[in-house]
Order: structure tokens, then sequence, then C-alpha cells
């Protein structure tokens, strides 16, 4: 798994299972893939997945498929199907599949605001992210309303069995950096459905934000440093590297204290520039706050500044997660135990398959 993240995957029908992702928020250019009944997202539409050694076939009339190493078979695998909820539309006209999408296996993910003030200038803008790109090609709203989310997560509930669900957002003006929006779209969701939810953004500036987005009924939190040494983020993502990686310790252990351990969780792209030992230090640190290190191979998105940037070696990303599979599980937070969010989805990264 953690190779076929790495390399990507050619598909000799590329319209097998749900329709992958193009642009976003977030790890995107993925389609979801189950093996040995694990759900993991493998890239198929960057440039290094032409030329991946991985060749998926066309699914047979269950749904299988052979995936191959070259001409060799490797094993069966299977394409999630297409969701029931995505042919619905909203009472105002937007198709449910524009406000939230199916993730993994059985997680709905949304995207509250698709703009950004980081992304609004091209020196601010994170060089991995696309956010603009599905508003732009009109796949997405710029800002689903509470009451749309609500009506969304409950369907999805009830006709596809989602599990759990993720509600990122760009982050807006202001201090609150997307918390205020996540509590009150968490408030309506809660309200309509019982569904376990993480919230993403940066972290406020005022500590009290923790209490208010549990209150509302998020269930998990994430805050994503992406990269771990200041020299990298400056590079990568010269806005969102104006909250320092200071602020976003302060802030893991202020909402440790509110979400509890383990439900506290931080993305790290890996194959940015850190080195090895600098990511699995700084994860030592996370660990011992009681936040789960989230760590997933950098994709290179189409249309991103980093396009042509090399997906990490499929070695090296070993060299990381098999100890840091170990630390994780000895600090008792491990993916299974969380109860919403990436790391319980566990789809962009191979980490998971490291635990225990
Ligand atoms: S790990 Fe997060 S971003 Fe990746 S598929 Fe799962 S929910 Fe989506």
């Amino acid at each position: 798994m953690t190779e076929l993240q790495s390399f990507g995957l050619r598909l000799v029908d590329p319209h097998a299972g749900v329709a992958s992702r193009r642009g976003g928020a977030g790890p995107s250019d993925h389609k979801a893939v189950t093996i040995d009944g694990h759900t993991i997202m493998v890239p198929v539409h960057t440039s290094s997945a032409w030329d991946s050694p991985f060749i998926a076939d066309a699914p047979d009339a269950t749904g299988h498929s052979a995936l191959k190493r070259g001409a060799i078979p490797i094993a069966r695998i299977e394409f999630p199907k297409q969701p029931r909820f995505y042919s619905m539309q909203t009472m105002d006209g937007v198709p449910y599949g524009h406000i939230a999408t199916l993730h993994g296996a059985d997680v709905l993910a949304t995207t509250i605001l698709q703009t950004c003030i980081r992304y609004e200038s091209r020196r601010k803008a994170c060089k991995f992210c696309a956010i603009g790109q599905s508003l732009a090609a009109g796949r997405t709203i710029a800002h689903k309303t509470p009451q749309q989310l609500a009506e969304v997560a409950r369907m999805a509930v009830l006709l596809d069995g989602v599990k759990h669900m993720v509600m990122t957002t760009g982050t807006p003006p202001g201090d609150d950096r997307g918390a205020a929006v996540l509590a009150e779209s968490a408030f309506a969701i809660k309200a309509a459905v019982n569904l376990p939810l993480q919230g993403q953004c940066e972290p406020p500036d005022d500590d009290r934000w923790f209490d208010r987005m549990k209150a509302a009924g998020i269930d998990t939190l994430g805050m994503h440093l992406e990269a771990v040494t200041q020299p990298v983020r400056e590079r990568i993502m010269p806005g969102k590297a104006t909250v320092t990686v200071e602020r976003y310790l302060s802030a893991f252990e202020a909402s440790v204290k509110v979400f509890g351990r383990g439900q506290v969780s931080t993305y790290i792209l890996a194959g940015l520039g850190d080195t090895r030992e600098d990511i699995l230090s700084m994860c030592e640190t996370l660990v011992a706050l009681g936040v789960y290190p989230f760590v997933v191979p950098f994709v290179p998105i189409s249309g991103t500044p980093l396009e042509d940037h090399p997906a990490p070696d499929a070695g090296w990303m070993k060299s990381i997660l098999e100890p840091l599979g170990a630390m994780v599980s000895k600090g008792g937070i491990r993916a299974k135990d969380i109860k919403a969010g990436c790391g319980k989805c566990g789809a962009c990264s191979s980490l998971s398959q490291y635990e225990n």
C-alpha cells in the first residue's frame, strides 16, 4: 500500500468506481481503492501515476479488478461504488455532490468555504493546494450553508451508511480562522443526524474556540502543520507559515485538554523538504502532547505550482511510517481509537497499517 501510494496507479478503465476528485482543498487527484478490506486513496491523475508500474484492469461484473505490477497480478482490488446521495440535489437546486463528497469507503467530506485568504495571492498561497480549481470548474459552491450540510449529511447516512464526516475550510479573514463556520455547521449537522464530526482549521487566535467547537458538536479537531520546519513551511506555504510552529504547539496543548488525547490530529506532508529525522522528531513532540501525527506522502496535484514535484520514494516513506506506527501505538493514540476524521479514515496514508 505504501508503494502504491508513492507510485500511483494506471487504470485500464478510468471510469471504474467513484469519480476521482480533482482539485479542491487538501489531497486530490486520487481514486479510492479497496485492498484486503482497507480503502486507500491512490494517485491516478498525477504525472508520476502515468509512469507507475502498477496497473488496474477494468473491473469485472462483480466490481473486482486485478492489480498488476507490470504484467504480474499481485492482488484483487475493488473500487467503492458511486454513492447514492450523489444523484440528489437540494431544494435550491445544488447537486449534493457539490456540497460534500465521499472519501475513502465511508467518510463524508466537505470544504465549507471554498475560498481562502491564503489562496487569494500567488505570493501567499500554499503551493500544493488546489482549493480554487474545483470552484472555478463549477464542481462545488463557494460557501456551503449549515442547512445544506445538514441535509446532505443526513441523506449520506441514510442512503450510503457513511460513518463519520470531515469538515475542512479555506481560511476566512478574521481571528477565528474558520472555527466559527465549523461550529455553526456542526451544530446544524448534529441537529439533523448523529454523525461523528471532525473540524479542520488553522489554530484560532483565541483558545476558547476549542470549547465552542466541542460544544457545537465537533468530536475531533485537525490543525494541519503540513511541513514541520520553518524554512520548508515558508517556502511551500508562505501565508500559512506566518502562524508559527510554536503557536500550533500551544494550540495543540490547549485543544487536547478539550477534545482528549488522540482526538486532535495534524496532517504532515512528507516529501516537501523536511528530513525523515525532522518529521520523526516533531512526531515525538506531538505524540507526547496527545496529538495524532497523520503523516501522508505528498501527492503533486495537476495545476498547482508543485505539479512536477516528485512524490516521495516508497522506501523513504516506510522508513518514517514504520517507527511512527510503533510510536503512536506506544503513545496509546492509534487510528482505530479516533472518533472521526482523516486519522480514522486512514485512506491518504498507510500509517495505520504499521500500528500495533
Ligand atoms: S484521510 Fe482525510 S482527506 Fe484522505 S480520504 Fe480520508 S477523509 Fe479524505
